[in-house]
């Protein structure tokens, strides 16, 4: 296991004399190591240094072609490194390593080669309709990232950040979760081995409130992008809008799964266990209000209970788990706290709702499947953030959008059915920043990724990204040398 450093400044392992930092594996409660955290003087030195290297332009003055090749190197390393990266997230996280190494690691190399080919193609803009001049607009990078990243997917969340940040000239602080940022740390030491220059890219271990405060209140960070709650993500923009530095937040979501009768009933079943149980349950798009239509309720809600209590939970090393422990202790009460608030809200228990029987050690929890009567209920309203699916019924498409639609998020639904003129009435109707018809999760990275409601400000992208990440500079110049009017003279 790596030893967890306070910060990595100018490619540098870095200790600080912050409280100690300790870091457990959730499958075993053991400690893995731990760190002092980083106050604010060396959330300042690595601000600093970010600026520094931005200012001599090592990264941004580099060509294209340059960037590329190191952004491309570091994709290779990333995946040349799957098995250590994927060990190191599934100690810290728990999350079953099938998972990490299957998907995670790919993602995180797919988000250097997606940035590297998206900068080969930009372009600006030529305005050359007036007679005299000709403008046209740049963009340039903004300077200094202040990157803030959760803990449920440390690695691919984390990694999207940084590519998206660097590939357009820019130097950044990243900042990931206090509770798991092994990876990350790792992911930042691989950066510089593939040839970033160093400076580009620090690190800065610590919590929200000291850390994370810090790095968004620094006077040389210019912009912060965010995942994670969406209280944590109000404060941060309301500190980052104190300052007027713009702010991406990609925040919390309950989001609909919504099962007509005429879907493909076996694929819609699979898709619904997926969307709920994938990630232990811990993920912003997991779909976790389940509809069913009422015509196939009964028969859906009866095998989806049988196949939830038949997954496999053990440890997240075993190839065969379907389901880890959740991240903490707390995350663990706080996902059981839900069963009472479920059935004092009128909502009745399927299956779960307790510590997964049998381990004495981890924060293991059933799968567990709640029935609502109410689709205003806590239950139904509140992101729960584990493996806890709650299910509702309806009966018409418009009930369905409605159910859907009544929800202070906004991330992402799911929809399932045959008839595809449905399948384009719910992509019209429903809140979303994100419809996925007919697949339990994909994600284009070309395609905005933004979070409607409580889910977020902002969208990430090629395109967004590029614009959050870069300014825009309009020059526009005369054509031919002007008769000015001689003040004056
Ligand atoms: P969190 O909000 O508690 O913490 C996220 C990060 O913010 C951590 O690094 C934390 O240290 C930092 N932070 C906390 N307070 C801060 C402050 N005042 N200033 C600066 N930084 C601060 O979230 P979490 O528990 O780590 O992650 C789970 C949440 O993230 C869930 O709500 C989930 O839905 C959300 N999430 C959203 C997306 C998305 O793309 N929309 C993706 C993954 C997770």
């Amino acid at each position: 296991m790596i030893q967890a450093a306070s910060a990595i400044i100018n490619g540098k392992a870095v200790s600080g004399d912050g409280p100690e930092v300790a870091l457990l594996n959730p499958t075993t409660e053991e400690k893995l190591t731990g760190f002092a955290e980083a106050g604010a003087d060396l959330v300042d030195q690595a601000a600093q240094a970010a600026r520094a290297a931005f200012r001599d332009g090592r990264w941004r003055n580099k060509s294209v072609e340059e960037r590329q090749k190191v952004l491309r190197r570091i994709a290779d390393a990333l995946e040349a490194r799957t098995d250590e990266l994927a060990e190191i997230e599934t100690s810290n996280t728990g999350i079953p390593i099938t998972q990490t190494r299957g998907r995670h690691v790919g993602r995180a190399a797919h988000n250097f080669r997606f940035f590297a080919d998206y900068i080969g193609q930009t372009a600006g803009q030529l305005y050359d309709q007036a007679p005299e001049h000709l403008t046209f607009v740049r963009r340039q990078p903004v300077g200094v990232a202040a990157l803030i990243a959760p803990w449920n997917a440390p690695i691919a969340l984390g990694s999207m950040k940084i590519a998206a940040a660097i590939a357009f000239g820019n130097s950044c602080v990243m900042k990931p979760s206090e509770i798991a940022p092994l990876s990350i740390q790792r992911i930042v030491e691989i950066i510089h081995e593939a040839g970033l220059p160093e400076g580009v890219v620090n690190l800065v271990n610590g919590r929200g409130a000291t850390t994370g405060d810090a790095l968004v209140r620094h006077p040389e960070t210019n912009v912060v992008s965010f995942t994670g709650g969406t209280v944590t993500g109000r404060t941060i923009l309301a500190t980052a809008g104190s300052l007027l530095k713009p702010g991406v937040m990609e925040l919390g979501g309950k989001s609909a799964n919504i099962i007509f009768d005429s879907a493909d009933y076996e694929r819609a079943l699979d898709g619904a266990l997926l969307g709920i149980f994938t990630n232990n349950g811990q993920q912003c798009l997991a779909g976790s209000r389940i509809l069913v239509q009422k015509s196939i309720a009964d028969r859906f809600i009866e095998e989806f209970v049988a196949r939830a209590q038949r997954l496999k939970i053990g440890s997240p090393f075993d190839t065969s788990t379907n389901l880890g422990p959740v991240i903490t202790a707390n995350q663990r009460d706080r996902v059981l706290g839900f069963v009472d608030i479920a059935t004092a809200g009128g909502g009745k228990l399927l299956t779960g709702g307790r510590k997964a029987p049998g381990f004495e050690k981890g924060y293991f929890v059933e799968p567990t499947v709640v029935l609502a009567a109410d689709p205003r209920a806590k239950v139904c309203q509140e992101e729960i953030f584990g493996p806890f699916a709650t299910i509702l019924t309806f009966e018409t498409p418009d009930e369905a959008f409605a159910i859907a639609n009544d929800s202070s998020f906004g991330l992402v639904s799911y929809v399932w059915t045959e008839d595809h003129y449905l399948a384009l009435r719910a992509q019209e109707e429903l809140e979303a920043g994100v419809v996925w018809i007919n697949t339990p999760m994909m994600r284009e990275l070309r395609a905005p990724f933004s979070g409607w409601k409580d889910s977020g400000v902002g969208a990430q992208s090629g395109r967004d990204c590029e614009a959050f990440y870069t300014n825009q500079k309009t020059v526009t110049m005369s054509r031919h040398p002007l008769n000015l009017p001689k003040l004056g003279k």
